[in-house]
């Protein structure tokens, strides 16, 4: 039986940093991921530009999952992707995870780094609708490029839709936002992004169907805005009605650690969950001043993995030295310089 010293559970920023960090820590680490790729929500917009994590430039959802996935792998944690984490149980002085293919995994520690859960799209309620997600019915942006020069109708009204609207502005033809409420309840600037462009906004309008072609793509969009029936042409259609979010994972009863609104962990402080040796990191965790951003992730993910240090190994440091300090980094930082004086 191999067990590990801690066993992250989602491998998105808050999963991915801490593998960093707990590799950085000496301990030997595990992800577990149930998609079949690594990155989390980041994932879920792929060319959005990031602007707001510290020291970086502003670079795409893309590139940044990829930066993470760099730096987690720095240490070689053992990483275990399509694989649902289902339940967690303590036996004697650590835990056993159960997953969906079947398999135990045994850990002395628990993150906790599920995020938002596992996401599902939410889907039109429209009769047929499926059959668009194949050809111009989208749900999230792969790739940018397939809707330069076109009409894109854009559904919804969170952050998330009217992040996707600015976005296409640069590409696009004309982006039509159409939200069923009375107000956008995205970020104002943003908003006002839209207005400065003169994007057409209809509120109180929902999409009652689709005109298609004979090759089922969407030509025409129809929609109802109080009493009146409008039908809008378009090229792409883009639903952002939010997530459903799936319970992701339950805990034996002996172990159960204190929740918030039935899902999220609450803090003790310092990331630690009601249950010793089980901590929380990154959208999961709950507690005043939380920032529920990228870098609070970062934050969280160095608090859990200080304090499962600390829980198997109470006289150890309370704190990772910093960087320069640490020897872990001194043959990598040797290979990196080489690297830079050797362009100069
Ligand atoms: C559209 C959008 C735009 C955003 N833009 C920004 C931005 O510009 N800047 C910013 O700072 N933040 C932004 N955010 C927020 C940011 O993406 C999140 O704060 C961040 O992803 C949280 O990271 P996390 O690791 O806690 O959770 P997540 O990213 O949700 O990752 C959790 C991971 O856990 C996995 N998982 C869940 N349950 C299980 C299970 N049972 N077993 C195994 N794996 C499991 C999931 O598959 C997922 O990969 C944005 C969010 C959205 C939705």
């Amino acid at each position: 039986m191999e067990v590990f010293d801690v066993t992250i559970i989602g491998g998105g920023p808050a999963g991915l940093y801490s593998a960093f960090y707990s590799g950085l820590r000496n301990m030997k680490t595990k992800i577990i991921e149930v998609q079949p790729v690594l990155g989390g929500k980041v994932n879920t917009y792929p060319e959005k530009v990031i602007w707001d994590v510290g020291g970086l430039p502003p670079l795409q959802g893309r590139q940044f999952v990829q930066n993470l996935v760099e730096q987690a792998s720095i240490f070689s944690p053992t990483i275990c992707l399509n694989t649902k984490v289902e339940q967690i149980q303590k036996q004697d002085n650590f835990f056993v995870i159960s997953t969906d293919c079947g398999e135990v995994h045994y850990s002395k520690t628990i993150i906790c780094a599920v995020g938002g859960g596992i996401l599902h799209p939410l889907k039109l309620e429209i009769e047929d609708s499926e059959k668009y997600e194949k050809t111009n019915l989208h749900y999230t942006i792969l790739d940018m490029q397939r809707f330069r020069h076109k009409t894109v109708l854009i559904s919804g009204g969170g952050n998330s839709a009217i992040d996707w609207a600015v976005e296409l502005l640069s590409v696009t033809k004309d982006v039509i936002v159409i939200y069923r409420k009375e107000q956008l309840t995205a970020h104002e600037a943003q908003v006002e992004k839209l207005k400065e462009h003169g994007v057409q906004i209809m509120l109180h309008a929902e999409i009652k169907s689709f005109l298609s072609n004979d090759s089922d793509m969407i030509e025409q969009v129809i929609i109802s805005q109080n009493e009146d029936i409008y039908a809008i042409p378009v090229d792409e259609v883009l639903i952002s009605h939010g997530y459903q979010r799936e319970a992701s994972l339950t805990f034996a009863d002996n172990i159960q650690p204190l929740r918030k609104n039935d899902y999220y962990l609450v803090s003790q402080g310092r990331c630690m969950t009601s249950v010793p040796g089980i901590f929380g990191a990154g959208d999961i965790i709950s507690y005043d001043d939380k920032v529920g951003l990228i870098v609070g992730t970062f934050q969280d993910a160095v608090l859990a993995v200080n304090n499962a240090k600390l829980y198997i190994d109470p006289d150890a440091n309370e704190y990772a030295m910093v960087s320069s300090h640490n020897d872990k980094f001194i043959e990598k930082n040797n290979e990196l310089l080489k690297k830079v004086y050797s362009k100069t």
